[in-house]
């Protein structure tokens, strides 16, 4: 039986675009897909991992207006997968009756580092203080008052860490610079923070919002590396970091999915980080580990059906498999045997042909139940090595 709407085209099964084709685009696909929807997909690489599961990929640029436009002809509603889409393409459609979710106006608030942070602070969230900067004396003055050390981060197309530079004393301002030379930058206190946490929000178009439960986060060098469901945290810290998640939520537009990362503070203060407007890596382990998964759940909110508060139905960690350090090129996987071979262990290989160093490859989400979750995550670090294809 195929999944009919009649608010978008009668007896035709909705078709879904979907701007990115990366392991985001895929697996939102492959939850768009179990409910027989058609998926189109815009991404630069023809082979892109949600290729092999959409009817179609248009080859392009995420910030080429024509082919955006071209994109919309085929299909019945758009979202992204990744902040690069053009805000201001999808905003043109919008006006002309075209539905995109998340809301355009709100991507292009989030696609701006500086832009997010100044939003979050307007509408008295707590974030970690920041400031614009235009020049190098500006940089000085900036870190002084903030006290070492002070993160610079490039505002726009920088995500998985590759937009920060952790400048430790006055003598490192100038390489910093150089490092985002001609960027629009921003500098940030650095939070000496205990944890770092998220929450995935979503909301549907009748405003209906619910939220998954609070996950902790570990990164290795400004990426990703394991989520733990559920955070282990006090219940007050839980408190504060949902009521942050959903008062960012009523304060910002659109429906969809959204990832909201925190830091916790010395003090048990919680502080927003960054706002992703699209399913996110740290939710991967709802796939598993929820009554709903997040790729359902925006599906959910973008057709506006129902959204029930997703469940924790096993704690759960997830570890991401990336590329190591000095390997460009193809490559293959080994230990996926003896991962498997773990209890509750699911692989997710996202079907990218080539590594990079830190490039995310796939991830393993483990449904735990008396283990030490840190233990687990030791042996499949142990066991899963990415090496070079001879
Ligand atoms: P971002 O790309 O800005 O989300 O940063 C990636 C990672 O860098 C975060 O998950 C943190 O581990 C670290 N980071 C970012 N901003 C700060 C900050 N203000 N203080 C300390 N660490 C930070």
């Amino acid at each position: 039986m195929t999944l009919y709407d009649d608010k978008f085209s009668v007896n035709k099964p909705i078709k879904l675009g979907i701007i990115g084709g990366g392991q985001l685009g895929k697996m939102l696909a492959m939850e768009a897909k179990r409910m027989s929807m058609k998926v189109v997909i815009l991404d630069p690489t023809l082979n892109c991992p949600a290729s092999s599961i959409s009817d179609k990929v248009i080859e392009g640029s995420f910030s080429d207006e024509q082919k955006i436009y071209e994109l919309a002809k085929e299909v019945d509603l758009i979202t992204y997968e990744i902040e690069l889409a053009n805000a201001t393409a999808l905003d043109n459609l919008e006006r002309s009756g075209i539905q995109v979710h998340p809301s355009p106006r709100t991507l292009s608030i989030i696609q701006n580092k500086y832009r997010q942070k100044k939003f979050l602070r307007e509408n008295n969230i707590n974030v970690p203080d920041f400031e614009q900067v235009l020049d190098e004396d500006q940089v000085n003055k900036v870190c002084s008052e903030f006290g070492y050390p002070v993160l610079l981060k490039a505002c726009e197309n920088s995500y998985d860490g590759r937009g920060n530079y952790l400048i430790r004393s006055s003598n490192e301002i100038k390489t910093a610079l150089e490092y985002f030379s001609g960027r629009e930058c921003m500098l940030e206190k650095f939070v000496n923070f205990k944890k770092e946490i998220s929450i995935m929000i979503a909301r549907n178009t009748s405003g209906c919002i619910s939220y998954f439960p609070v996950v902790e986060n570990i990164h290795e060098e400004h990426i990703l590396k394991t989520t733990i469901a559920p955070a282990r945290i006090s219940g007050d810290v839980k408190r504060k970091a949902i009521d942050l998640a959903v008062r960012t939520m009523e304060s910002i537009k659109g429906s969809g999915i959204f990832g909201i990362e925190m830091f916790v503070g010395e003090d048990n203060e919680v502080l927003i980080n960054e706002i992703a407007p699209r399913p996110h890596n740290s939710g991967h382990y709802t796939i598993e580990a929820c009554s709903i998964s997040q790729f359902e759940q925006h599906i959910r909110a973008i057709l506006d059906y129902p959204m029930p508060q997703p469940s924790l139905e096993s704690e759960a960690i997830m570890i991401n498999i990336l590329g190591p350090a000095g390997l460009t090129g193809p490559y293959v996987l080994s230990g996926i045997r003896e991962t498997l071979a773990l209890p509750g262990a699911r692989i997710h290989l996202y079907g990218k042909e080539d590594t990079k160093p830190k490039r995310k490859l796939g991830h393993v989400t483990i449904l735990i139940s008396d283990n030490d979750p840190l233990a687990t995550r030791d042996k499949v670090e142990q066991y899963l090595i990415v090496q070079e294809a001879k």
